[in-house]
């Protein structure tokens, strides 16, 4: 008898346990936990393959996104992913997929947190310099024309390549004399005298639109607006996209059998972020992300160098714990089916601002319940702290880079590195001598007859030991 109630004590448990365990499948898209091993191993399959590549770069195209901190790669990577009707964080962007990935220390000679004007003078000059200060050494003080001499003027990519007899383009939908575009061709102290209208008279500094156009610069540009282009999700057909400006300039830039350095500039993930509207800055993010496939498929690992790269992060979090899948530009849901409150009692958006415009003075803040956070593109996001414009963050930023020498990023680098990468990649500036750029590193090739006449040369010296 005492067997048989063990015996049903034991039966019980184990149908009990059965019974609850099938009640739970796999969470999130359902994958199983040999699915995650399998990528695991897919992904480990390529890092043991992975091998750098040796080779002078006859291109370099630099993808810039302006403002494009971590935060903003990841949440528009759920963004891409959820245009194509999945749950988005396991999206992969362009390039994601890029073998080398490394930081980028972005803090300028004189700021802790970045300006887009003096990080363009470090990544295309290849020298830190003061915040709002283009194409001059620490040495210029902002707005200050006469602390910008001649020789504060520090030289560009653009003036490397072509002293190479390469071709420069530019592609962006900023205004061509905005910050990051004027330091391939500008020295001026001050980011805001794009032309004249903030110049005072009879001042000794030339405006950086008169730079641009004095100074003949071979330079290709193209130009669709007369300010900046619209946003990705305003723009309607009588503006190309940024991927069919990078198309376009790469067809014209190959022409060149000595090659070419191609800046494209997703510029208008910052202004997105500065208004504190995120469908802007990101759905910028995922037109940035096509531009940077275009060039993928246009051109050869072997001689294109890839970099792409941001100049800057923003105050921008993805916050909260919303379940995998959830909007991205929703509200923070309580995974039973409704939304979490705060410690006001109100619902709160994953997206949001550690300061900006989002931030109501005279007003406790919104209650979001009713908000249309998710179709409403100019949905201002919240913020902690007031400020008209939402400013841009001081952590470090990602390099992610394919082709020629691409293995040079490797770890945790100062900004200005990223030029010293370029040029040395594509042998042009201080690197332009074979003894002092990627050409050195090429192992020579022994060809047959060569390969012939050493082991010959081995033989015989092998017969004459073998005789002594
Ligand atoms: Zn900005």
């Amino acid at each position: 008898m005492r067997e048989f109630i063990y015996l049903c004590c034991c039966l019980s448990f184990y149908f009990t346990y059965a019974t609850q365990a099938q009640n739970f499948g796999y969470s999130g898209n359902g994958e199983t936990r040999d699915d995650w091993k399998r990528m695991a191993k897919e992904d480990l399959n390529i890092a043991l393959n992975l091998k750098p590549t040796i080779a002078v770069a006859k291109n370099v195209i630099m993808y810039l996104g302006d403002g494009m901190g971590a935060s903003t790669v990841t949440a528009g990577r759920i963004l891409k992913g959820q245009k194509q009707n999945k749950t988005g964080e396991e999206s992969v962007l362009s390039f994601d997929k890029f073998p080398h990935v490394a930081l980028s220390k972005t803090y300028n000679q004189d700021a802790q947190t970045a300006d887009s004007a003096a990080t363009a003078t470090a990544f295309l000059c290849g020298v830190k310099a003061n915040l709002g200060t283009i194409g001059l050494d620490g040495r210029a003080r902002r707005n200050n024309c006469t602390s910008a001499s001649q020789d504060t003027h520090v030289t560009s990519i653009l003036d490397w390549s072509l002293a190479e007899g390469k071709s420069v383009g530019v592609v962006t939908n900023t205004r061509i004399t905005h910050a990051t575009p004027a330091a391939l061709y500008a020295h001026v102290p001050e980011r805001d005298w794009e032309g004249d209208s903030k110049l005072e008279p009879m001042v000794a500094c030339r405006d950086i639109a008169l730079q641009l156009i004095d100074d003949n610069i071979d330079i290709h540009v193209w130009l669709f607006a007369y300010d900046h282009m619209a946003y990705e999700i305003d723009r309607t057909d009588k503006e190309p996209s940024l991927a069919e400006m990078t198309e376009k300039a790469i067809r014209i830039l190959r022409k060149n059998p000595k090659g070419y350095f191609l800046l494209v500039e997703g510029g208008r993930i910052d202004h997105g972020h500065h208004d504190s509207k995120p469908a802007k800055a990101l759905h910028d993010l995922v037109a940035f992300d096509h531009a940077v496939a275009k060039g993928v498929e246009m051109t050869n690992e072997q001689d294109t160098l890839i970099v792409t790269t941001a100049d800057h992060s923003h105050v921008f979090s993805i916050a909260g714990y919303p379940t995998r899948g959830n909007p991205i530009f929703g509200l923070v849901d309580d995974t039973k089916g409704g939304f979490l409150l705060a410690k006001d009692n109100k619902t709160f958006t994953t997206l949001v601002y550690g300061n900006g415009p989002g931030h109501n003075l005279t007003h406790s803040r919104q209650n979001l319940s009713n908000a249309d956070t998710i179709e409403n593109k100019e949905y201002i996001s919240q913020s902690a702290v007031p400020l008209d414009s939402e400013t841009h963050g001081g952590e470090d930023v990602s390099i992610f880079a394919r082709g020629p020498m691409s293995h040079l990023f490797h770890g945790v680098h100062e900004q200005h590195y990223i030029a010293h990468v370029m040029a040395y990649a594509s042998c042009v500036g201080d690197y332009k001598a074979d003894k002092d750029c990627a050409k050195s590193q090429i192992k020579p090739i022994i060809n047959g007859s060569s390969a012939a006449r050493i082991s010959f040369v081995m033989l015989v010296i092998l017969c004459l030991l073998a005789t002594v």
